[in-house]
This record gives C-alpha cells, structure tokens and sequence, in this order.
C-alpha cells in the first residue's frame, strides 16, 4: 500500500484556479495508461535506498512547490516512488495533474486526464547517475499494481515510458513527447510491467477434475 499524502496535496494552496477545476467524475472519464516518469535530480541530491521518511517527503513538498509554480498543480504526478522503496500517492486518482503533454490518440483526450502519472525519484538515463534499487522496481510494481486495481482502471491500461507514450495534439496530428523520461534504465521495466498476467485455469482445472470424477463413478456403477 502507498503511503497516502492525497490529504495534504489536495488542497488550494497547491491547485491553481481552486480545487474543484482539477477534480473529475471517473466515471465518465476512466483511466486508460499509467505514464512513468522520473525526476531527473532538480530537487536536490540523490536520495538513496537508505533515506528516511521525512526527507522523502521534504523532496515531495519541494517538488510540489516547484510543479504548482510552473504547471499550477503540486506535485503534478499521482504518485512517487522513492530508491529505498516507499511510494507516496500524492495526488488523488480522481484529479487531473501535469505530467504528459497531448492528448490520447485513440480518445482525444488530454494523456492528464486519461492517464495516471507515476514518477520515480532519481536521474535514470545520465551516465554515472542513478541506478534503479530493487526497493525502487517494487514501489513502482506496488504503484502499477494498486491503479490497475481500481474500479475506474480500464482492464490491461498499458504502462508507458513519458517519452514513448503516443501522443496526438488538438488537431490530431502526431505530437512527439521529446524527452528521454523516464531514463534509459527505467525502460527494461516496461517491458516487465506490461506482461500480460498469466491466464487463470483454476475454473477448467475444476471442471476437468469433475468430469474425471463423474467418469469414476460411472464406471464404478457398471
Ligand atoms: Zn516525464
């Protein structure tokens, strides 16, 4: 379970314009892609597998501050996920954020509205950076995990890296994202994060067992 700091980030001071024009109805707009991303280390030193709560969420606030400032909404993400393996929810799933710009190629959405945004702390892509931590992988398996669990997640939502997520603009024309986000050591994770789940046999097991039985009894019968 993310540590839940919706509380604190859904508020005023922190959503531009008031915290209504950044709520919506998911039932009319349901979530089809998780979006990942990273921070690529504008927030301060890198925080390592052995941070401690409090300064995780110190980098949040500061990232709050500096997203409200340039987007109007703090942080601009939903969730966060941290190399010592605590992810953060830090916007609610039921408001719209900044984090992809375009929209939805095959709903002509705003990727902000459709799409959950997911950023992992740290540079993944500059030589000599940040290595992902195997407590980072799982905070981002956890966070991918609990948005496809939601009842507004469209089954199989696709988890995309921001600069690979297909992106159309208002006329419909093809928008490249241009960014490296989420680092090139991010993206062996996608391909992990979108396999398809085994397929549950348990139901025909079932049934292929009762056959089997009703077969016994018959031919104890005879
Ligand atoms: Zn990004």
């Amino acid at each position: 379970m993310a540590i839940d700091l919706t509380d604190r980030y859904f508020a005023t001071e922190l959503m531009r314009g008031g915290m209504a024009r950044w709520k919506l109805d998911r039932d009319a707009w349901p979530l089809r892609a998780i979006v990942l991303h990273h921070a690529a280390g504008w927030y301060g030193p890198p925080l390592g597998a052995d941070a401690s709560r409090r300064e995780e969420e110190q980098r949040i606030r500061s990232l709050a501050r500096d997203h409200h400032a340039r987007f109007g909404i703090g942080p601009g993400y939903h969730y966060v996920a941290f190399p010592s393996g605590r992810l953060y929810a830090v916007g609610k799933a039921g408001t719209h954020r900044a984090h992809t710009k375009g929209r939805n190629p095959k709903t002509g959405v705003r990727w902000n509205i459709e799409a959950i945004g997911v950023c992992a702390l740290g540079d993944y892509e500059r030589t000599g950076r940040d290595e992902p931590t195997p407590g980072l992988r799982e905070a981002i398996e956890e966070a991918v995990e609990e948005i496809r669990g939601f009842r507004f997640t469209l089954p199989g939502a696709p988890v995309f890296g921001h600069g690979m997520t297909p992106t159309v603009n208002t006329s419909g024309d093809p928008l490249p994202q241009a960014t490296s986000c989420p680092g090139r050591r991010l993206i062996p994770l996608l391909a992990e994060l979108n396999r398809p789940a085994a397929p549950d046999v348990n139901g025909e097991l079932a049934a292929i067992r009762a056959a089997a039985e009703a077969i016994e009894r018959k031919l104890q019968a005879a």
